[in-house]
């Protein structure tokens, strides 16, 4: 999937963890923030397909195949392994911790405190963080099984899981826009929140589920089967087909609006 849904999944998710924060809108900014940032983090290791990746980070680590064999093959470092696992998800949840404790116990001037009590204080930004980035997981694995078969999640068993194929790598307009319609309703929950008492943890947990089921739904309802494995060579006719259902899907000025953003974007979209 592409990485700004990616990102704004962990928004989403940012939207609704942030709602169980009774602190004021500092700390629920910062939740959102570092969720859509956990989301997109898994992709970093797309990285070997940058162009200057052999000139620079090939040559530091004299590493024996060029960016692309490395993208699509089966090492750790590959794409869609180790930072498509969960134990990638844990460790980073930790190292937010640890970062979270060291900030922490600066501004009390290193003076001591405990683990436990800064684990409590931060368990929010940490939940959040985690359930992002394994959301992102969740959300490449329908997706085509290409080389890789899938993503890595239990890294390092080898066994990649998903590559079902239900969707095409990207334009998938229809998930990100109900994605984005999840961040608007539950950001506007929030800020009424502000001005009237009610629950509004109930709301933002209800449209989340309700985002997600339908997103569920799209990706199972796709009437194409995208799935391949390794290489293959009608790439662009997926491409093509991928974009048909979506104009079907959302009709004509939709669509156009969508794929003129799409254009706009230097990113796969
Ligand atoms: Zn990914």
């Amino acid at each position: 999937m592409d990485i700004l849904t990616h990102t704004l999944s962990g928004v989403a998710i940012g939207t609704v963890v942030s709602a169980f924060a009774d602190a004021g809108i500092k700390q629920r900014f910062s939740i959102v923030l570092l969720s859509g940032f956990a989301a997109a983090l898994p992709d970093v290791d797309a990285i070997s397909l940058w162009s200057g990746f052999d000139s620079t980070i090939g040559t530091l680590f004299n590493l024996p195949h060029s960016g692309s064999h490395i993208y699509f093959a089966k090492y750790w470092y590959s794409h869609h392994a180790f930072l498509h696992s969960a134990v990638a998800a844990i460790m980073f949840t930790v190292l937010i911790g640890i970062m979270a404790y060291l900030i922490d116990s600066s501004l009390k001037g290193f003076r001591k405190m405990s683990v436990a009590a800064s684990i409590q204080k931060n368990r929010l930004l940490l939940l959040g963080s985690f359930l992002s980035f394994i959301l992102h997981l969740v959300e490449d694995m329908p997706t085509p099984a290409s080389t890789w078969g899938g993503v890595d999640l239990l890294w390092p068993s080898g066994s990649y899981i998903g590559g079902t194929g239900d969707i095409w790598w990207w334009n998938n307009y229809d998930i990100f826009l109900i994605v984005v319609a999840v961040i608007v309703i539950n950001l506007t929950l929030l800020l009424l929140g502000k001005v009237i008492s009610f629950d509004i943890r109930k709301f933002t947990v209800g449209v989340f589920i309700l985002g997600f089921s339908f997103a569920f739904l799209q990706i199972k309802t796709r009437d194409f089967d995208f799935a391949y494995t390794g290489h293959t060579a009608q790439y662009d006719q997926y491409e093509a087909k991928s974009k048909q259902i979506q104009r079907e899907l959302l009709g004509d000025r939709i669509y156009e609006l969508m794929e003129r953003f799409d254009k706009q974007l230097k990113i796969y979209f």
